[in-house]
């Protein structure tokens, strides 16, 4: 368990242990590679993931583009559609009902955000609930909340995993989670719920953000704002899992560039917990190994497979 919290200066000789969520994710992906070749070998059935792409969003291009390098690495058929920004909400529809009813797409993932012209619910509520790999529609996140079955959203089940392989047992532990988003915060909230954590949920009318905080053994950032959660806000040995991902712009010899930086400011967080995600090299890399994860589950579901019967 953590220490009581301590009002000395952060220890800069202490240093937390880094949660490498690029190798967890490459095991992640592994087990998906070869649950894929099982299922093809056994049952002759190749998990397809389909993605759609509305606009030319560059940072939404290169996600894209990772998601069907990794798809396809694993062994798994990738599709791509790719519609103009300007694209009607019912074309946008039929897109949804064509690849619902592909039998060789098992997984259809809307990248978001969506123009202003699409109402962004009705467009994920269009998906079929067993190929919303996401877990965002209507179906998929009342089975989180209310059943132990359903889509769960990629990233907060990739800061389970990572809490799962980096603290273990969850029961009982204080959990915050900073943010209430639906893509995020609300999932994580049930993850961690569900795990018999004892969860508070803060959001930007929280009173005394850093108070909370420093209750916290598990700490989830999910804000977007850089930099925002300090090291003297954090519990001592406290676990840290920093969501968010924000493009800043930092000196250099050559003029200004841009890097990621998470929503903690990791440089004082690092002396004082026990566990930190880095930005970038923590959370992100899991989520497309979660959605790859939740393609084969659906994959399956499909085809009356049972995931349990692809284990090694
Ligand atoms: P969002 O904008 O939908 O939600 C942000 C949440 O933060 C809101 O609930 C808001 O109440 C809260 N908030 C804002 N300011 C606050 C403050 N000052 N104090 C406390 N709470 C505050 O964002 P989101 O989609 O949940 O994403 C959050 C971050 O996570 C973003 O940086 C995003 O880029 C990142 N993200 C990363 C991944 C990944 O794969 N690593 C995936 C999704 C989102």
């Amino acid at each position: 368990m953590p220490e009581s919290r301590s009002s000395m200066a952060p220890d800069t000789s202490h240093r937390a242990r880094i949660i490498d969520g690029r190798a967890t994710a490459a095991r992640v992906r592994a087990e998906v590679a070869r649950q894929v070749a099982v299922l093809a070998g056994r049952h002759g059935v190749t998990p397809g993931l389909a993605v759609i792409l509305v606009g030319a969003d560059p940072a939404s291009k290169i996600y894209v583009r990772n998601k069907g390098k990794q798809t396809r690495e694993a062994g798994m058929r990738s599709f791509e559609t790719l519609l103009p920004a300007s694209v009607a909400q019912a074309e946008l529809l039929d897109n949804i009902a064509r690849l619902n009813a592909d039998t060789a797409v098992h997984g259809i993932l809307v990248q978001l955000p969506l123009p202003r012209q699409i109402d962004e619910l009705a467009i994920i509520d269009a998906l079929a609930p067993h190929k919303d790999v996401d877990g965002f529609s209507m179906i998929n996140t009342g089975l989180l909340a209310a059943r132990s079955s359903g889509m769960v959203p990629c990233t907060p089940l990739g800061c389970l995993l990572l809490l799962k392989e980096y603290v273990g047992a969850l029961s009982g532990q204080r959990a915050l989670v900073v943010g209430r988003s639906n893509l995020v915060g609300k999932p994580m909230m049930q993850l961690l719920l569900r795990e018999h954590c004892t969860v508070t949920v803060a959001h930007s009318r929280t009173r005394d953000l850093a108070e909370e905080c420093r209750r916290a053994d598990i700490l989830i950032a999910a804000i977007g704002k850089p930099g925002l959660i300090k090291g003297d806000w954090i519990r001592p040995g406290a676990t840290v899992i920093d969501v968010g991902i924000n493009r800043i712009s930092v000196p250099s010899p050559d003029g200004p560039r841009e890097k990621l930086a998470g929503d903690v400011d990791f440089d004082t967080a690092v002396h004082v917990a026990g566990a930190i995600t880095p930005v970038p090299g923590g959370v992100g890399p899991m989520t497309i190994a979660c959605l790859l994860k939740n393609t084969v589950i659906a994959a399956c579901a499909q085809n009356h497979i049972d995931p349990g019967s692809l284990s090694g």
